[in-house]
């Protein structure tokens, strides 16, 4: 007597992508509910299921949905909005900013529905995601009808849905607590990376995930820099660190792990820990080929992972799983690596054991979930088929196959495209409300990049603070008698340092937008040695805001510091039309002469070799102020022996222009 199913699927190349990559040719499988009652060749299904529906899959083939294994899908509304740049660049100084601006409920929906379309697309059934509001990320992913490991991002910063980590912690938890269980989702909490969360995030997060027994998906070891960095900063690689913070405490998803070297696998191994591999942006980013094959011979679980659309650019499978195989030959420089059934396998139900769930979906086996997918084969660009070698149907997917061939997919045993159509999302309406916001963040970054001032801002995290100052600068021939008159004179010595200043100006063709400079100060202690480094950012106004007799300028400035970016990452990020560069050695004194406060500088240029300089100067708040300290400045000036009426109006810039 013959088992009842609900859909028997029938005349397929059945591909199980189980432990022993049993094939059925011609296979069916049964599904019943939401999950899959049996696989087998075609006769046997047939003959010990019936069904309500049977679907003739006209010899395509028939295999696990695929599973993405690291991505953050609401992305797809950034993609294409800032390329061919530096990883730190890219990140902190446009997708941070905008994101900061422009990532709301809606616009993760909207997002996550386009990022879901095309998905089902290109036959992902399944994917692990991190981004903000990921609550309604798993609201549209349930309305598309996709599985997910959704990861609520925690980061040091403040992030679009949290203004500190202790919040989006929270949000992390809530969202877990209210999506455990469910059918589709598997909440997961997400700390970015170890260089955007501090040793305490990454030890609350593994311990919030432990408490539940979900998933913590992270980004570790990207590139070559972030290993340098924690080398410098904690003396060992990425792996050791994460694990001294009891990350594995937790089931780790470990996204990229280009960087990593042997030990550090063996510890991912040790650990249980699943790493998604992510060809095209690892390409894109230029940060390096991760060592797949090694992994894959140690037995760890690695899956393949498109990233975010906005450094891919685009959510097709096929194009990875290729490139997986492509990239592992070469780096092994051995076209025997990674051969395409492990590719498949690694897309399939390695993917699923990676992100850790390989016990509902990754491969076709009675019990897991029905998350099938159909790929017709016999299209141009796949022709002829040979039979001969069993292994073939995985090396036509891999390396012909494209991610249209793909005609239908289900997902928990319910169609979400059929024939091409989708089933659950309505293209041309998103795309029409994604225009909508392609325009809004246009405008926004149109404006910004406008302004010299708003790009330091938006990269700065600080608030703006706005000062003013008058000033005075003097070419002197000597230091020495300025400096005895100092001691001598009616003036009151508060502090006194030494410095050796090296200052970057960044210039820009248009002087209403004033300059960028990058200082970074060595603070000389008495025995001359180097005692802290520091440097700062700090944008320079216009220079001549206003003049007083005696050519005492009244300047103004913004400052945003510290300076945490490179000086490399500044260059790029503001793309100054003239870079200038100064080293002097800095005696600076706070002095009180007659009840106010000066800063009395005496400067020694020595690039370029311009020699001496005093300067004097002190904050100032209003006009009538300014005067008055106008006055004095001069006065001090000639107090100290030097002759005001050889002030030099030019900045240093301007001396170095003309020099
Ligand atoms: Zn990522």
């Amino acid at each position: 007597m013959p088992k009842k199913a609900d859909t028997l699927l029938t005349n397929a190349i059945v591909l199980a992508m189980d432990e022993e990559f049993n094939q059925y040719e011609p296979g069916a499988v049964a599904v019943k509910g939401d999950s899959i009652l049996a696989v087998g060749p075609e006769d046997e299904i047939k003959a010990a299921y019936t069904a309500k529906n049977t679907i003739d899959c006209g010899g395509k083939v028939l295999m696990p949905g695929l599973v993405n294994a690291h991505t953050h899908a609401a992305m797809t509304l950034l993609r294409g909005l800032a390329d061919d740049l530096r990883l730190d660049v890219w990140l902190l100084g446009y997708i941070m900013p905008v994101e900061r601006e422009f990532v709301s409920p809606d616009f993760v929906r909207l997002g996550t529905l386009m990022g879901c379309a095309e998905y089902i697309r290109s036959g992902i059934t399944c994917f692990a995601d991190m981004y903000y509001f990921e609550e309604d990320v798993a609201k549209a992913t349930v309305e598309a009808g996709l599985r997910g490991v959704l990861g609520q991002t925690v980061l040091k910063y403040p992030s679009p849905d949290a203004i500190s980590f202790e919040d989006s912690l929270e949000a992390a938890r809530e969202f877990i607590v209210g999506w455990k269980g469910h059918q589709l989702i598997v909440p997961s909490v997400a700390p970015h990376a170890p260089f955007t969360c501090t040793a305490d995030i990454l030890q609350a997060c593994a311990s919030l995930a432990a408490e539940f027994d979900v998933p913590l998906h992270t980004h570790l070891a990207e590139t070559a820099i972030e290993v340098e960095n924690m080398q410098s900063e904690h003396g060992m690689p990425v792996i050791p660190y994460v694990e001294k913070q009891n990350l594995f405490d937790a089931k780790v998803l470990a996204a990229h792990c280009v960087h990593v070297d042997f030990s550090e696998i063996m510890t991912l191994k040790h650990h249980g820990a699943g790493v998604a591999h992510n060809p095209s942006s690892n390409l894109k980013l230029a940060s390096g080929v991760a060592p797949v094959s090694e992994m894959l011979e140690e037995g760890l679980n690695v899956g393949i992972g498109t990233d975010g659309p906005a450094s891919n650019n685009d959510l097709n499978m096929f194009e990875e799983i290729r490139l997986a195989a492509f990239l592992a030959k070469y780096r092994t420089n051995d076209p025997t690596s990674l051969p395409a059934r492990t590719a498949v396998a690694m897309a399939t139900r390695m993917g699923a054991d990676a992100i850790h769930i390989g016990h509902i979906t990754g491969s076709l086996e009675p019990g897991k979930r029905a998350d099938i997918i159909l790929v017709e084969l016999e299209t141009l660009h796949n022709s002829p088929r040979f039979s001969r070698d069993p292994n073939g149907v995985y090396a036509q997917l891999v390396y012909a196959g494209k991610s249209t061939d793909v005609t239908d997919v289900m997902v928990n045993g319910r169609w979400v495209m059929r024939d091409h159509e989708l089933q659950t999302v309505n293209e041309t309406e998103l795309l029409e409300h994604a225009k909508e916001y392609a325009r809004q963040v246009d405008s926004f970054l149109i404006e910004r990049e406008q302004s010299v001032i708003a790009k330091l801002i938006a990269i700065g995290g600080a608030t703006e603070a706005e000062s003013f100052e008058v000033q005075a600068k003097v070419k002197i021939p000597d230091p020495q008698p300025i400096i005895e008159c100092l001691q001598k004179a009616d003036i009151e010595i508060v502090y006194e340092r030494h410095y050796q200043e090296y200052d970057t100006y960044f210039v820009f063709d248009d002087p209403s937008q004033g300059s960028v400079r990058h200082r970074e100060d060595e603070f000389v202690n008495k025995d001359g040695e180097v005692e802290y480094v520091r440097a700062r950012l700090t944008h320079v106004g216009p220079a001549q805001e206003g003049e007083f007799p005696s050519k005492v300028l009244l300047s103004r400035s913004r400052f945003l510091a510290p300076a945490t970016q490179s000086l490399r990452f500044l260059r790029e990020y503001f793309q100054p039309d003239k870079e200038l560069y100064i080293e002097k050695d800095r005696l600076r004194w706070l002095v009180r002469y007659k009840g106010i406060e000066f800063y009395v500088n005496i400067d020694r240029v020595d690039k370029p070799d311009l020699g001496h300089f005093l300067e004097v100067k002190s904050r100032t708040w209003s006009r009538r102020d300014a005067e008055l300290k106008a006055e004095m400045v001069a006065e001090l000036i000639t107090v100290l022996g030097a002759s005001p009426e050889e002030t030099v109006t030019e900045d240093y810039m301007e001396i170095v222009e003309v020099g």
